[in-house]
């Protein structure tokens, strides 16, 4: 290609009213050319340069996040730009020139995605017209699109935006609608500034029932301009801390956030209700709304990955950080907090999945049960892609040499040790497979929820359609994973008045919990723990012992669920002296505690249930949506159903599918 010398000088127009600063945002720009006029001046927009090689040929070089400055990052993959006063109504090739080496998004299914004035929908670019190189200044991504005369302004970004200004008007409107709602409690508060002055939003929603009187105490630092009035009510239920954008480029995470909010606030569905009958969602949209702003990938405006800053966060220099932080000790000292997640997006691991801590053996399947559920509850969602390995809170970033032990997950775990801590991820681009839902069960028949396994019957594991690698991830799909939180919360406590599990072949929740037990018994480092595998000898002729075992853990107790008490009284309680002996791993944080040996001498009656390894079956998707049905029809997988056998004592623990 034939590179034309002539670079168009920047545009002298006066900074547009979208609020672009040349000087302040070297992100946002703007480049008139004959034909049309190439611009980023808006809210999230990143466009450093661009340069005209033929009528129809353009360069787009992305700014790094804090370019220019001398914080300047590597980080330089996120791009937004738009297209206006177009004169010439034709096919346009776009080329960006230097963006981070994304080779396996692209490779994995990830296109471009444009919006114009007239059909303020995003959609993608077609594959056909997409290419993508390794060059020396970076992976250089071209693509083809054909303006019409419709076409007024036509944006086109890496992946399906999310800005500052989207999530403040929709935070808007939401408190518009359900400030003053007699079912549904709705507080907005303003938790803290970035350090751009930006609002970090707080938002606490629930049903009105339970609540107390009191409020809310003020928070040292927090809340600007609030007064003890403004905080809102206490209630006696369990909370849930969701925040999301700590990683401005991660835009995957806002549409899973807004999948949630739309599940919440959907007064039709009893499930909704029932989540906020017994949980109160407490909600951080935007814990980066500098980096969103400035169009960043990853950084805050100092360069900083806020996500290694939990472990000791400063108010003056990372002022989100160290106000989520203060709330979450706070919650959690109320005994209150039952799980905390952070969503983001992932370059490189394909799926939709969460990062979870590796804790001892009870801890452990309690912090499985979160991820097990939702792959119950959502399509998208990898039950199989999670990661609980203790080896990666010391990988660290290549981009600033920090390890993962300061991110939220790892140091608001040590902080509060609550077990069920998540960074939820979702693939920009694609995922390995999708899951075949069981229908929803519509309780009133208890009896038959708790319906147990009969003898010899097989209780596989979720059945999962493999993905074609093609079948790229759209909006609606990140948006169905947050949808899927709610029941899966629901579903945890045994609150889900339409639940999949009965129709599943779980069944019920213990046979859920009893897989993930069972399983665990297999993995490092719990299989080479002497005394786990003395109790896994002694348990697996008996189930109820070892639900009664995991569940000293998981109670039922809402203010008391999941809560690890004092270590060492539980462990000179309840454990044999020989047992502390034994060889542990330094550095886990808890040894696992052993069930009493009353219960365990006290088995007599019993049952064998048979946990098989599961069949694995392609099958006609069950609870596909409508709007999903309409899409390009996604090849199935082929394959015959691996049937694997029952082993020969009849027992065994399900294995982990899909891998290998
Ligand atoms: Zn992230």
């Amino acid at each position: 290609m034939e590179l034309n010398k002539e670079n168009p000088s920047k545009s002298a127009k006066p900074p547009s009213p979208s609020g672009c600063k040349i000087n302040i945002h070297p992100q946002q720009q703007e480049f008139q050319f004959n034909e049309l006029t190439l611009d980023s001046c808006f809210d999230s927009g990143n466009m450093a340069n661009a340069v005209r090689v033929t009528e129809s040929q353009y360069q787009i070089w992305i700014a790094p996040d804090c370019a220019g400055t001398p914080r300047e990052t590597t980080y330089q993959t996120w791009f937004y730009f738009r297209a206006k006063d177009i004169k010439r109504h034709s096919t346009y090739t776009f080329t960006i020139k230097n963006m981070n080496f994304q080779m396996k998004l692209y490779n994995e299914g990830l296109l471009p995605v444009y919006k114009t004035s007239s059909n303020p929908v995003w959609k993608k670019i077609e594959a056909k017209t997409l290419s993508f190189s390794k060059q020396e200044k970076g992976l250089e991504v071209s693509f083809r699109y054909h303006f019409n005369p419709n076409d007024e302004e036509v944006f086109f970004a890496f992946t399906y935006p999310w800005s500052y200004t989207e999530d403040q008007e929709l935070i808007n409107q939401y408190e518009r609608e359900y400030k003053d709602d007699s079912e549904i409690y709705f507080n907005r508060e303003l938790l803290a500034y970035s350090k751009e002055n930006r609002r970090i939003e707080l938002l606490t929603i629930t049903s009105h029932s339970k609540k107390l009187e009191q409020r809310e105490p003020m928070l040292p630092n927090l809340f600007p301009g609030s007064t003890n009035t403004s905080r809102p009510f206490l209630f006696n239920k369990k909370y849930v801390f969701i925040t999301a954008r700590v990683h401005p480029g991660e835009t995957p995470g806002s549409h899973v956030f807004r999948g949630l909010l739309k599940f919440i606030l959907n007064k039709e569905d009893p499930r909704a209700q029932a989540l906020l009958e017994n949980f109160v969602m407490v909600l951080i949209p935007m814990l980066n709304p500098d980096g969103v702003y400035r169009g960043h990938y990853r950084a805050d405006t100092n360069g900083l990955n806020l996500n290694r800053y939990y472990t000791n966060p400063s108010l003056s220099e990372h002022p989100t950080i160290y106000a989520t932080k203060q709330m979450v000790v706070h919650l959690n000292s109320t005994k209150k907090l039952y799980l905390y997640c952070d969503l983001h997006a992932h370059a490189t691991k394909r799926g939709c999945f969460v990062y979870g801590n590796s804790l001892d053996f009870r801890q452990q399947v309690e912090t499985l049960l979160f991820p097990k559920l939702l792959s119950l509850n959502s399509q998208y969602f990898e039950y199989e892609s999670c990661d609980f390995n203790e080896k990666n809170v010391n990988v660290k970033d290549r981009g600033d040499g920090k390890s993962k032990e300061g991110a939220g997950r790892v140091a608001l775990y040590k902080a509060t040790e609550l077990a069920k801590c998540y960074t939820l991820e979702c693939n920009y681009a694609s995922g390995k497979y999708k899951n075949v839902l069981s229908s929803c069960h519509l309780s009133g028949s208890s009896q038959e929820e708790e319906k147990e396994l009969a003898e010899g019957e097989t209780p596989d594991n979720l059945t999962v359609e493999k993905a074609n690698p093609r079948d790229s991830y759209y909006i609606e799909d990140f948006e169905e994973i947050g949808e899927g939180i709610g029941p899966t919360l629901l579903d945890m406590i045994k609150a889900n008045p339409s639940s999949r599990i009965p129709t599943s072949t779980y069944r019920n929740l213990k046979n859920v919990k009893l897989n993930l037990a069972l399983n665990l018994f297999k993995e490092p480092p719990y299989r080479f723990d002497v005394y786990l595998r003395k109790l896994n000898k002694n348990i697996t002729k008996n189930y109820d012992t070892l639900i009664k075992y995991i569940d000293e853990n998981i109670k039922t107790d809402p203010l008391q669920d999941g809560r690890k008490e004092n270590n060492r009284q539980r462990v000179s309680r309840t454990v044999p002296p020989q047992i502390k002996k034994r060889p542990l791993n330094e550095s886990r944080e808890t040894t696992a505690t052993p069930v009493p040996p009353t219960e365990v001498r006290g088995l007599k009656e019993i049952k064998v249930i048979n946990i098989l390894p599961p069949i694995r079956t392609s099958g006609a998707l069950e609870s596909i949506n409508e709007k999903r049905k309409q899409r390009p029809t996604k090849p199935m997988l082929t394959k015959k159903p691996t049937i694997t056998l029952p082993p020969k004592n009849g027992f065994n623990f399900v294995k982990r599918m899909m891998k290998g």
